[in-house]
């Protein structure tokens, strides 16, 4: 018998391939993440592995490399899977080392397929701490930036801004910023007022390392102040790790001054769980979102409520019907799939008070949009009032797109909603406006 370590953190999905390789030769080892699936390689020693691109832990690309590392693992064939249509995944799976990439739903056949291609491979195989609402007050969210892709400044966009994705949160004392985008300027120079002698700490929560996330960076004043310690937290992306990427932009080539010449204590930490506390109240909850290479959405659950961050994401249905009608294609179980994907983000926002999400299309935009890793304003809408969330603001806005434009979006997304019968309180992101979550008790 050969063996074979999956990883996937979805049990149905490891259920599922599990039943279809019964009775064919196969001793299936199974981990929910990437470490413990790695740790299962590395004692079995398998003659496959079938990993999912997302999973906590380490993430396909990382579980790859590292396989590939290894020289008494050189004939385990690892395919990796994903829900992921775009090509540059497929692209990066290859290099990272992968013999084979699957598109989920896993159709039987083609797992079988491409588990028994150079079949002799067998060789290689040996048989948070609660704090209450009134201690710190409500939760204070400030849009920094709030457009996708690239700045857009000027007379069209002046009503939203044109700045690119950054919020800033505020539990008590405790300041946490999403993402670092150009909008980080100015949050930096706001900031700087702050320092005073006891000096500053901020948490930065980087979503992803496109451009657009990373590239206020290097402007961020407080960065450079010796009084200032800044916690950078994201995931490990498709090559670069999370360091090396704020590293690059700041070589030479691209920028007069390097991340070693920032005078902070500056500290990165590549994720591994997808829940973990940052200070007191404030548990972080992660998903990966569907956008190329390796992007998280955040839930901060903080002692007023929730706020939801998501600003890459494509919602699965839409895409999955558009690339149907592109590839004159029907098939049932592929929209099925795209309608289960969806769910699962819709528990991520479940009962959110605030919902900050991609919106970057409209309807009529979408189409010669798909797999660019963007949702339809209407879909973040209905997902987010399906999941019975307070207050959905429309985020990552197109850089083409006028104060107008987004305006109709809005009206647009209103009336969706409405339909659906939702109460649910849409807006678009505007820079500069301060949103609180949860009562302002006054001390008796
Ligand atoms: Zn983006
Ligand atoms: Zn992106």
């Amino acid at each position: 018998m050969k063996s074979l370590v999956l990883i996937d953190s979805d049990a149905l999905t490891r259920t599922l391939i599990s039943e279809c390789l019964t009775g064919k030769e196969w001793r299936i080892f199974e981990a929910e993440d990437g470490q413990a699936g790695m740790d299962l390689v590395l004692t079995e020693r398998p003659a496959a592995v079938l990993c999912d691109l997302r999973t906590p832990k380490r993430n396909g690309f990382q579980v790859c490399r590292t396989i590939r590392e290894q020289e008494s693992l050189k004939k385990t064939r690892v395919i990796l899977m994903t829900v992921s249509r775009f090509s540059n995944d497929r692209e990066t799976a290859f290099a990272s080392g992968a013999d084979d990439y699957l598109v989920k739903p896993i159709i039987p056949v083609e797992l079988l397929r491409v588990l028994t291609l150079n079949g002799e491979n067998g060789a290689a195989s040996r048989e948070t701490q609660a704090v209450s609402p009134a201690a710190v007050g409500p939760t204070r969210i400030r849009f920094w930036g709030v457009r996708g892709s690239i700045p857009s400044p000027g007379r069209e966009t002046y009503g939203y801004g044109g700045n690119t994705s950054c919020v800033e949160v505020r539990v008590g004392e405790q300041i946490i910023i999403l993402d670092a985008g150009s909008g980080i300027r100015r949050l930096g120079q706001s900031l700087m007022k702050e320092i005073g002698e006891k000096g500053l700490s901020v948490t930065m929560l980087i979503s992803h390392t496109h451009w657009d996330h990373i590239q206020g960076f290097p402007f961020f004043v407080p960065a450079y102040h010796p009084k200032v310690n800044i916690r950078i937290l994201g995931y490990e992306g498709a090559v670069h790790g999370l360091r090396g990427a704020l590293f690059e932009q700041m070589q030479t080539a691209f920028f007069p001054v390097g991340l070693n010449q920032m005078a902070t204590h500056l500290t990165f930490e590549e994720m591994d769980d997808m829940q973990f506390p940052i200070g007191s109240g404030v548990t972080v909850r992660t998903m990966f979102a569907n956008h190329p290479g390796i992007c998280l959405g955040y839930r901060l659950c903080t002692p007023n409520g929730d706020v939801v961050y998501l600003p890459d994401h494509e919602a699965y249905e839409r895409s999955e019907v558009e690339r149907q009608k592109a590839e004159k294609e029907t098939s049932s179980t592929g929209l099925e799939y795209a309608r289960m994907q969806d769910e699962k983000v819709v528990e991520f926002l479940r009962g959110a008070e605030v919902v900050i999400a991609d919106s970057q299309y409209d309807a009529t935009e979408y189409p010669t949009r798909r797999g660019w890793g963007h949702t339809c304003a209407d879909d973040t809408v209905l997902l987010a009032a399906r999941a019975g969330a307070k207050k959905v603001f429309l985020f990552h806005h197109d850089p083409d797109h006028t104060d107008e434009k987004i305006e109709a979006m809005v009206a647009s997304a209103r009336e969706a909603a409405a339909r659906s019968g939702s109460q649910i309180e849409v807006a678009a992101a505007r820079e500069g406006e301060v949103v609180e979550v949860g009562e302002v008790n006054s001390p008796d």
